[in-house]
């Protein structure tokens, strides 16, 4: 389309009449600026459809102006929305050139798109920056959702991939925030868009279909209809009454939900009563005379205008038995709840004085956001949040009192657990049981529309983890995780306590990475559940911080044992060397060093010094990160002096055999036997002889000797298993 001037002044008459026509007041002077500001900045831009940019903000202002006008602020940011994110122009020259207010609004809509960009609200921060800006000029939303419901009625043009991404986003977040402020019109359209760009082959039978049955449908409609007109018109009542044909996605959530064909959803239309005198008390009147007209189905009447929704939406919505014993759904309300109900903050703006102070409005919707946002706690989850704040954006609502009659709205299947902390924190956090219409039920019950609840609380109880699995209301899982938290820091904290004590007792020190290494060692995730497991004597300190003890397995038999101490205390005392002298001792049983062995000391807790062979496997594990613990020590040194050795010997139980090696070594230089034990099973020789031998190296030359007598298998050393 070409922008020539008699177009431009078209479009410009346009929307100024539908803004006359709308607004309450306006700036006709600043509204043309707009325009004129719109089509300079955005002149070289086109759309994917080939069609000049302007014409994008164009029609969003367009939507503004008629679908949820409210004031001609609200028009100029609408035009203006994209300037900035797209051209040259920025904040400050449409502060100056317009006023702050606008450039806030613009501001606000250009940031909200980057954070309601799906996936990327990755951070709870943005999230409260988000609402906050909705909160601080609710303006920023309605131009926001006019921009989205803009680009999904041209979503035509862009590639399939493109169509998918933002029917998804449309879907999952502008949607059931639409619906939050209690814009219904923009909600439905624009969840049915995004439906027939995700599902277009169930979208285009459900379309198929409807029409199909369309005059079967208007037919029953005014069969309805029609003596209700005659009743209505009797009592000299104004009114709007029409056959509403239910919207294409909810028509298909139902089918769904029920698993039925939309033959079967008997509901595709509602019926609904608009009353002009804004008379509450009138759509009680209609009610009843639609109940003598037709039998009621009390189970599915709602009344929407005692108790209005969160979003502020007010209805009375009544299921009759009709003609042909077909249900039929009859919504009764006055002008102003419906132009609430479907243009939501903006109406509410424009009835702002005339709403009853009594009735649930955007106060609280917002002070409910608050809630949620104050109560999160700084390093939960981020994913977890935006899961539990949509599921409750998105969740139908129950009606829950208090015993005295005091009324909370919570998400379906709520329990007294979320009723509780809906009261107040501390009721939830001491909750220990509860009394539904009187009756004591466990805390996870579901409760129902119209309960009335008595929460029982006790100083001595608190939150539980298991409270978590049946909770609905972000605010209880909020503050059961934060209890949690708050407990296991606790559980730490005291772990942490035992402990340094130990390491203080035992002279121990423990640097960062030292106890990293061990918490990685021991197999814990991270050093808090490492301390939780200490504080709850899981696991035993003196085991891990003395850890030559544990390698039972490794211990030699008691034989050898006796052995080293004879030989041992035949040397005398080890020499310790160094700062470390006169330091209590003695021998580690992994490796059981003799006299003659290369040792090695180290120091233990509580123990003293633990004197390891040098190349004891233990031992090399243990020093690895702690070589500072190792004390250089020696065996005594007496010249001519023997000592003792334990040789083990195995081989096949023969005739003759321990003659043979018993000539081995009383023929070997400078040897003697001390003893000789010997064990035959399954014919297999099993000897231990313990020698006196000079030095290491003789007691080599005679285990040679050894070896090579007929039958043998192996000759070793007591402690050969090192
Ligand atoms: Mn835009």
């Amino acid at each position: 389309m070409e922008l020539t001037e008699d177009k431009i002044k078209s479009l410009l008459d346009d929307l100024l009449n539908l803004c006359r026509k709308n607004l309450p007041t306006m700036n006709e002077e600043l509204i043309t600026k707009g325009i004129k500001l719109s089509l300079e900045a955005h002149k070289n831009h086109f759309r994917a459809s080939g069609e000049p940019y302007f014409l994008h903000p164009y029609e969003v202002t367009m939507i503004v102006a008629k679908e949820i006008p409210l004031d001609d602020i609200s028009v100029i940011s609408a035009l203006l929305h994209d300037v900035v994110e797209d051209t040259e122009i920025n904040l400050d020259f449409i502060e100056r050139e317009f006023n702050k207010e606008i450039a806030d609004i613009v501001d606000g809509v250009t940031k909200i798109g980057g954070v309601l960009r799906g996936q990327n609200i990755t951070q709870a921060e943005n999230y409260r920056k988000l609402l906050l800006s909705m909160i601080n000029d609710v303006r920023v939303i309605l131009v926001k959702f006019a921009d989205r419901l803009h680009n999904m009625r041209t979503l035509g043009f862009v590639s399939p991939h493109k169509q998918r991404r933002i029917a998804t986003e449309t879907l999952e977040i502008y949607a059931p925030f639409a619906h939050r402020f209690g814009l219904a019109k923009v909600k439905w359209e624009l969840e049915d868009l995004a439906f027939k760009y995700l599902n277009q082959e169930a979208y285009n039978e459900i379309a198929k279909k409807l029409k199909e049955t369309r005059r079967d449908r208007e037919k029953y409609i005014s069969a309805v209809t029609e003596p209700i007109i005659k009743r209505l018109d009797e009592h000299d009542l104004v009114y709007e009454i029409g056959g509403r044909p239910k919207h294409f996605y909810s028509i298909y959530k139902k089918m769904i939900k029920q698993n039925r064909p939309l033959e079967d959803i008997y509901d595709l239309s509602a019926i609904r009563i608009i009353l002009e005198n804004n008379d509450p008390n009138e759509c009680y009147y209609v009610l009843g005379i639609i109940n003598q007209l037709f039998k009621p189905i009390p189970d599915r009447f709602k009344d929407f205008i005692s108790i209005p929704k969160k979003n502020n939406y007010q209805s009375i919505h009544n299921t009759v038995i009709g003609p042909e014993g077909k249900l039929v759904e009859i919504q009764i309300r006055t002008r102003q709840m419906h132009e609430i109900a479907e243009k939501g903050v903006a109406a509410h703006w424009k009835y702002k004085e005339n709403i009853s102070s009594s009735a649930t409005d955007l106060e609280d919707w917002v002070n409910w956001i608050r809630d949620i946002f104050e109560s999160v706690s700084k390093d939960e989850a981020s994913n977890e949040i935006l899961a539990s704040f949509k599921l409750n954006l998105y969740q139908d609502e129950i009606y829950i009192f208090t015993p005295k009659g005091d009324l909370k709205i919570l998400p379906i299947d709520s329990t007294p657990v979320d009723f509780a902390f809906a009261i107040h924190s501390k009721v939830g956090s001491h909750c220990i049981g509860a009394k539904v219409n009187g009756k004591i039920v466990p805390l996870s019950t579901p409760l129902h529309s119209g309960d009335q609840v008595e929460i029982l609380t006790s100083n001595n109880q608190h939150p539980n983890k298991s409270w978590l699995q049946f909770v609905q209301t972000h605010k209880a899982k909020s503050n059961i995780r934060k209890f949690i938290q708050k407990e296991e820091d606790r559980i730490v904290k005291t772990g942490k306590e035992i402990w340094e004590r130990k390491l203080k007792k035992y002279k121990l020190a423990f640097t960062k990475d030292d106890l990293n290494k061990l918490v990685i060692k021991l197999k814990f995730e991270n050093q808090s559940k490492f301390f939780v497991a200490v504080a709850e004597d899981k696991i035993d300190l003196e085991d891990i911080l003395n850890p030559t003890e544990i390698k039972e397995s490794e211990v030699p038999e008691l034989e050898f044992d006796n052995f080293a101490k004879f030989a041992r205390e035949s040397v005398g005392d080890v020499i310790v060397a160094g700062e470390h002298r006169g330091f209590e001792y003695s021998y580690a049983k992994c490796c059981n060093p003799i006299p003659g062995d290369p040792i090695v000391g180290y120091i233990t807790i509580g123990e003293g010094i633990k004197i390891h062979r040098k190349n004891c496997k233990n031992l090399l594990t243990l020093s690895a990160d702690n070589e500072n613990r190792l004390v250089p020590v020696e065996w005594p040194r007496e010249k001519d002096s023997y000592f003792l050795a334990g040789i083990s010997i195995k081989g096949e139980d023969r005739p003759g055999i321990l003659k043979d090696l018993s000539n081995s070594i009383a023929s070997f230089q400078n040897t003697n036997i001390k003893s000789v034990n010997i064990s035959t099973t399954d014919s297999v020789f099993n000897g231990q002889v313990t020698v006196y031998v000079q030095d290491v190296l003789s007691l080599n030359r005679l285990m040679e000797r050894l070896k090579k007598n007929k039958g043998i298998y192996s000759v070793e050393r007591f402690d050969a298993h090192n």
